[in-house]
């Protein structure tokens, strides 16, 4: 298929509630769809999960655009794609840069299934028809409120509880966690908040008999995640610290962890998650799919890749009105009982509602 042209839309939404984790809080979601259309005019959709401020990896919303706009979109406008795989040649040149990478090669491989015909989920290799998510609940400044959050979460019928914890708010609130919900699935993620100098805190973790410990360390240390795990007898899941098929390859020869939780953004694209789920595939290590708060679209992404078959422990892909009054997808994600369906209509199997799109959209570029 040619491509024959690429849309972007710089989008800001107000979440229902804000989200706090170790990095900071966040109430104005500011990212960008991706959308490019073939000789048919068929449309795929891809969003780029950035924010408004680098805090979560380098690249924030402006620096994608830019990059978008001058390299990536440049690189395969007007080209004769057979195959999304082809994009990383195509990319490759380019360092880094995953989340604007993904964003466009996503709305490809949307579009590429479309134009086949099948659902994206079976595009990617996907085999379950129906996957199981968990939530994930901010840091709460009033024990409370979190408990709270906790008791309606589990009688909604999520299959498992994530928490955020940061020094200082960790294994006190863990503790009243547990006094609470005895026996709920339930594992902690510090984002980075900890250094090896926190193992004695960390280790008073392995009482609560915790699903995993995510992300304890920072981004580029898996050898001290390695020496980390030998002091722990909870998993530790690692999240910031992947970012290709290389990371997830010297993580498990190190033994930096035991888990890992994907982000198509972060690993650059669907392409490299394939690559990154076959190998843990191979090497026993089990996986989720994370969250980057997305719109429906994201969230779709999402979805598709966990149908996967090693995606064996519950993801983030929460109901979108968990974090939206309305979303910019047709029907929206809603999740039942824990459980979600992997769409089998062509592509990402949603419809994009364009009205609320626009209503979003702050800045529009169109490449043709
Ligand atoms: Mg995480």
């Amino acid at each position: 298929m040619i491509i024959e042209e690429v849309n972007l839309y710089k989008i800001k939404m107000k979440m229902k509630h804000p989200f706090t984790t170790s990095f900071g809080t966040e109430q104005n979601r500011e990212f960008i769809l991706v959308q490019v259309k073939n000789e048919s005019d068929l449309s795929g959709w891809g969003e780029c999960v950035t924010t408004e401020r680098p805090l979560y990896i380098e690249e924030f919303t402006d620096s994608s655009w830019l990059m978008l706009e001058k390299f990536l979109i440049p690189s395969i406008l007007k080209k004769n794609i057979e195959h999304p795989n082809q994009l990383q040649d195509y990319f490759r040149p380019y360092k880094r840069n995953h989340l604007a990478k993904s964003a466009l090669e996503g709305a490809i491989w949307d579009l590429y299934a479309k134009s086949e015909n099948i659902s994206l989920s079976k595009a990617l290799g996907g085999t379950k028809s129906t996957i199981e998510v968990g939530v994930s609940l901010g840091i709460e400044e009033n024990i409370d409120n979190l408990l709270n959050n906790i008791r309606v979460k589990t009688e909604e019928g999520y299959k498992r509880i994530k928490i955020k914890i940061k020094p200082g708010k960790d294994v006190e609130v863990i503790e009243e966690v547990r006094n609470h919900f005895p026996d709920i699935p339930l594992m902690v993620d510090a984002n980075s908040a900890y250094t090896l100098k926190d193992v004695d805190t960390l280790k008073q973790m392995d009482q609560f008999d915790l699903m995993m410990i995510e992300q304890p360390l920072t981004a580029g240390d898996l050898i001290d995640h390695a020496k980390l795990q030998r002091e722990l007898k909870t998993p530790i899941c690692l999240d910031e610290s992947i970012h290709s098929f290389n990371d997830a390859r010297q993580a498990i020869e190190l033994g930096s962890g035991k888990i890992i939780n994907l982000k198509i953004g972060r690993v650059g694209g669907l392409t490299q998650a394939i690559k990154i789920h076959d190998l843990c595939n191979e090497e026993n290590i089990p996986m989720w799919c994370g969250g980057m708060l997305e719109s429906g679209i994201g969230r779709a992404h999402n979805i598709a890749i966990t149908s996967l078959t090693n995606f064996t422990l519950p993801g983030d892909t929460a109901s979108s009105s968990r974090y939206w009054d309305k979303d910019i997808i047709q029907p929206e994600v809603r999740v039942e009982n824990g459980l979600l369906q992997v769409p089998e209509t062509p592509g990402i199997g949603f419809k994009i509602d364009m009205d609320e799109v626009l209503k979003n959209t702050s800045t529009t570029k169109c490449f043709n």
